[in-house]
């Protein structure tokens, strides 16, 4: 039989230039295999062993042995897929009590949960605001979250980072011009760890009947004895919509919404990416109720990374963080390649982040700190920052 030989496709040729311009500018990404270990050991490909500073998994529940027994077990009680979306017949046992504790912890009535976070702000923006409606977030949101706002026609400013008066002005301005309006921003800001002033943003928002979400991502199990950035701010009662993941201190896989129960129900009544969508896998969902258990019980795990970010931050002389992240800003995305795989040639594995995560010229490596860290990783880490002349004050 003759062999078909496509003619080069102009969708391949699309392809082809985009990856190439993007090659020129030092934004083309390469997925590399990673192994990961406890104690935040790891592998890419074939390579020898490192220590992540990269990870989300704030507090090393990813690897916790209670974790991944409670995912076993659940796996052999429930199988290992959902089979169906959560409306039809996907919603097992675990689902309710995995938004019992998260409820529990947010201090909110009810919770809900999704997928992922990404499918939580797609699903929860959308079903709450439409072209009518007004939606202010903050200049630095997670892209997720312009991916819910796009989705639901309704009209986006952005205010400057963090700027309170900002934002009242916009509200001032144009409030008057829209039927709803959400207040949008993340609890703690992944690329520069900075937690959002939400008690100020709180009070602006009550002015001005705007509802005030935060996507606390990277603010669960980490900051507020665990329960959050609400909690950090002493902004309770202030956040009615309060979202986030299960992936990054919980150490497992999903996003949610906490919430009163009206606002839940709607979710679970009209959320497309809630309604449309197969249910997690029980393993998923058992290891998230496992590790929320130890982030209520253990408050010296939740101390922990944050403690570890403060002691590098001092010894490089950087800015004292409230989070476990601490942001480098290198500048070009050559420079900050440059540096990552110097610290990988030292044995850590340090990311470099590059626009369009972050603004043109703050390419930057983001060293995130875990609970399962020990403190001479971290000694190690400083030692090789300071050889490599990143240290900020020499
Ligand atoms: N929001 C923020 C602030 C994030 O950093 C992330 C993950 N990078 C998400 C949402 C998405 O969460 P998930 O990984 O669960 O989709």
């Amino acid at each position: 039989m003759e062999r078909f030989t496509p003619a080069p496709s102009s969708l391949d040729a699309l392809a082809s230039a985009k990856l190439v311009a993007l090659e020129a500018k030092n934004q083309r990404r390469q997925l590399v295999t990673s192994v990961r270990a406890t104690g935040m050991s790891m592998r890419v490909d074939a390579g020898p062993e490192l220590v992540s500073f990269t990870d989300n998994d704030y507090l090393g529940l990813s690897t916790h042995p209670e974790v991944v027994e409670a995912s076993r077990e659940a796996t052999r009680r429930f199988g290992a897929g959902a089979g169906a979306s959560r409306l039809v017949t996907g919603n097992h046992p675990l689902y309710s009590e995995l938004e019992k504790r998260l409820a529990q912890i947010k201090g909110t009535e009810d919770a809900c949960v999704f997928g992922s976070g990404y499918l939580a702000n797609v699903g929860i923006i959308p079903t709450l605001v439409g072209k009518d409606d007004l939606i202010i977030a903050d200049e630095l949101v997670h892209t997720c979250i312009h991916a819910g706002m796009q989705l639901s026609g309704a009209t986006v400013r952005f205010n400057r980072h963090s700027d309170v008066d900002h934002v009242r002005a916009i509200l001032k301005a144009e409030r008057a011009n829209y039927g709803r309006v959400i207040l949008v921003v993340d609890g703690v800001y992944s690329m520069d760890g900075d937690i959002a002033p939400l008690k100020e943003l709180g009070g602006v928002a009550a002015e001005y009947d705007a509802w005030l979400m935060n996507d606390d991502a990277h603010a669960l199990g980490t900051i507020g004895g665990g329960r959050g950035s609400a909690h950090a701010c002493g902004a309770e009662g202030l956040v009615p919509l309060q979202m986030g993941t299960l992936s990054k201190a919980v150490g497992s896989y999903g996003g949610y919404l906490a919430a009163s129960k009206p606002v839940i129900d709607l979710m679970r009544t009209r959320a497309r990416s809630f309604i449309y969508t197969t249910g997690l896998p029980p393993g998923v969902t058992g290891a998230a109720i496992k590790a929320l258990e130890l982030i209520k019980e253990d408050k010296a795990l939740v101390e922990r990374p944050t403690t570890l970010a403060r002691q590098f931050a001092r010894a490089m002389g950087l800015a004292t963080p409230d989070t476990p992240i601490v942001p480098l800003v290198i500048g070009t995305e050559a420079d900050a390649l440059n540096a990552s795989s110097d610290l990988a040639e030292a044995g850590f594995k340090v990311i470099a982040f590059r626009p369009p995560t972050v603004p043109e010229g703050t390419s930057r490596l983001r060293f995130s700190f875990s609970a399962s860290h020990c403190d001479a990783d971290v000694k190690r880490l400083i030692t090789a920052c300071k050889k490599l002349g990143l240290e900020q004050n020499s």
